[in-house]
């Protein structure tokens, strides 16, 4: 049982890296990001109240979000521990989340952050094309998918993200600054916070988050 919190700017590699930690360890993948975008493809009530914060590049109302993550961590599939990637991502959200793994005797084991600079998370937004089904990630350069808008696991469709359009990625990286930084430090001072440098293959970046969480877990 482990449960983690996946924690960089936009274009980090969280999504990248939290799918692949969620098969290693067979802990569930929790990404606000992908269940707002599933959301919004189905036209649910929650998808149609997102849909233009996220249009935007402004994050969601907690009060939305929150409702989804309580319900998505209460799954039973969830009891071997979860992976949280894009949340949370501002304070208060994170305070939320303390009391609701306080209510079911849970606990963070570990926060990776991965860090990239500003000029690459541009790079990586700007070629980033997503699967509508499987909400698997590709980079049209450093990661191209077999088949040009094809998705190698699930073979459907690729698609750009309209919030990966250059208006919209520049106020992205500005909402992390001021609302998601302090999370940061929120963890930091907490003792669980631990920064990686997400520079380098897919696959380095994994181990060495697999060898930030030993760390991390050996002192606690
Ligand atoms: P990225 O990984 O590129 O930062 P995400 O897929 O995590 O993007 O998020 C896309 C958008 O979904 C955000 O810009 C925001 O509008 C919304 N969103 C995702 N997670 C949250 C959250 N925890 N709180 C508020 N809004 C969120
Ligand atoms: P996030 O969820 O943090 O927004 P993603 O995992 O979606 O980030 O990755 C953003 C983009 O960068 C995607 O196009 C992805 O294929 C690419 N990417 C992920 N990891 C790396 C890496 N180590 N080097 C170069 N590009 C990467
Ligand atoms: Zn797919």
């Amino acid at each position: 049982m482990m449960n983690l919190i996946l924690m960089g700017p936009p274009g980090a590699g969280k999504g990248t890296q939290s799918k692949l930690l969620s098969e290693r360890f067979l802990i569930s993948q929790v990404s606000t990001g992908d269940i707002l975008r599933a959301n919004v493809k189905d036209k649910t009530p929650l998808g149609q109240e997102a849909r233009e914060y996220m249009n935007r590049g402004a994050l969601v109302p907690d009060k939305l979000v929150l409702e989804m993550v309580v319900e998505r961590l209460s799954r039973g599939n969830c009891s071997n521990g979860f992976i949280l990637d894009g949340f949370p991502r501002n304070v208060p959200q994170a305070e939320a989340l303390d009391g609701m793994l306080k209510e079911g005797k849970k606990g963070i084991d570990a926060v990776i952050g991965i860090e990239v600079e500003k000029r690459e998370l541009i790079r990586r937004l700007s070629g980033r094309r997503v699967c509508r089904t499987c909400a698997a990630a590709y980079h049209v350069m450093f990661n191209p998918p077999v088949n040009i808008d094809t998705c190698d696991k699930c073979g459907k469709e690729l698609y750009q993200r309209d919030d990966d359009k250059e208006e919209t990625v520049d106020a992205r990286l500005k909402v992390y600054d001021s609302e998601t930084v302090p999370v940061v430090e929120y963890y930091r001072s907490r003792g669980l916070y631990m920064a990686v440098n997400g520079i380098g293959s897919v696959d380095q970046i994994t181990e060495a988050i697999v060898k930030a969480i030993g760390k991390g877990r050996g002192h606690t």
